[in-house]
């Protein structure tokens, strides 16, 4: 990925359709957890309403608690892969939190006809989890969105990103989503969006910023969507070439971070907005 002093090729790479690179910008908006049928179908169909191919879906939730939601698993994959190829989406952000997801989320693709691609997700808890790194480099092709270590060097966490290559897989975008700090913070993480150009400089990895995990909050400002509409901006106007973020039907109603999802009628203004910036960059 730019980190191997004989390694020279490019990175990007297409995917189900979808090209990935450091001059491309893809949005991935959507549920940050799978609750029920009905909410991710509404989901969906706004984002074909607003010409989307990309969003997030999470079955698999790592949690602070264990007594906290955990994610459907593979119980639901079976109706999210169907309503995606229904609504159109080509790839589709999952995270994966072991080894035996990949071959669940693999089963569920192929009985539903394999029409949506998956791009595993590899979350900020699990950066360096060298073993998992290395299994979905060797076993598998599938785009990984390798999330930056919230506690940990950027260099530990673009290494963690070269255990995926070194194994095999190079289809690999970097997120950058907010750093633990001990300070009083007004946001959930530290954003870190600054880093966009500096990911680019120093690999060849397409970058994406995630402002919900960032910012944590629709209250962190008062009209509630300004500081991630700005974040969001701020990491597009740097060269950001993905954005992955949380949209729910129903905020209060969600399972997991309900609190920093936007409202699916904010979507449109979302998405133009990202356009503006990347227009600008
Ligand atoms: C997520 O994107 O759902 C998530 C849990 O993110 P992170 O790993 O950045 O906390």
């Amino acid at each position: 990925l730019g980190r191997h002093r004989d390694d020279q090729r490019p990175t990007h790479f297409e995917y189900n359709g979808v090209r990935f690179g450091q001059d491309t910008l893809n949005v991935f908006a959507g549920l940050c957890a799978v609750d029920n049928r009905e909410h991710v179908e509404i989901m969906l169909k706004a984002l074909r309403d607003n010409g989307q191919v990309c969003t997030r879906m999470g079955a698999y939730k790592p949690r602070t608690s264990p007594y906290a939601f955990q994610g459907h698993g593979k119980n639901c994959l079976p109706y999210v892969f169907e309503l995606a190829g229904k609504y159109g989406i080509r790839v589709m952000a999952m995270e994966i939190t072991h080894e035996s997801h990949v071959d669940e989320i693999n089963e569920a693709l192929h009985q539903t006809g394999e029409a949506t691609g998956v791009m595993l997700q590899i979350g900020t808890r699990n950066t360096q989890n060298f073993e998992l790194l290395k299994i979905v480099g060797r076993q598998t092709k599938m785009p990984v969105l390798l999330k930056r270590g919230f506690g940990i060097t950027l260099d530990e966490s673009l290494n963690a990103a070269e255990y995926l290559a070194s194994e095999g897989n190079r289809n690999v975008v970097f997120c950058l989503r907010g750093m633990k700090t001990n300070m009083a913070d007004p946001h959930r993480n530290f954003v870190d969006f600054a880093h966009v150009p500096v990911v680019k400089r120093l690999t060849r990895m397409p970058v994406c910023v995630d402002p919900s995990h960032s910012v944590g909050s629709r209250a962190a400002s008062p009209d509630g969507i300004m500081d991630m509409m700005h974040v969001t901006a701020q990491g597009v106007l740097a060269g950001a070439n993905m954005v992955l973020v949380d949209f729910h039907p129903q905020p209060p109603k969600a399972l997991v971070d309900g609190p920093q999802a936007m409202l699916l009628d904010e979507l449109p203004y979302f998405l133009e907005d990202v356009q503006i910036a990347r227009d600008a960059y």
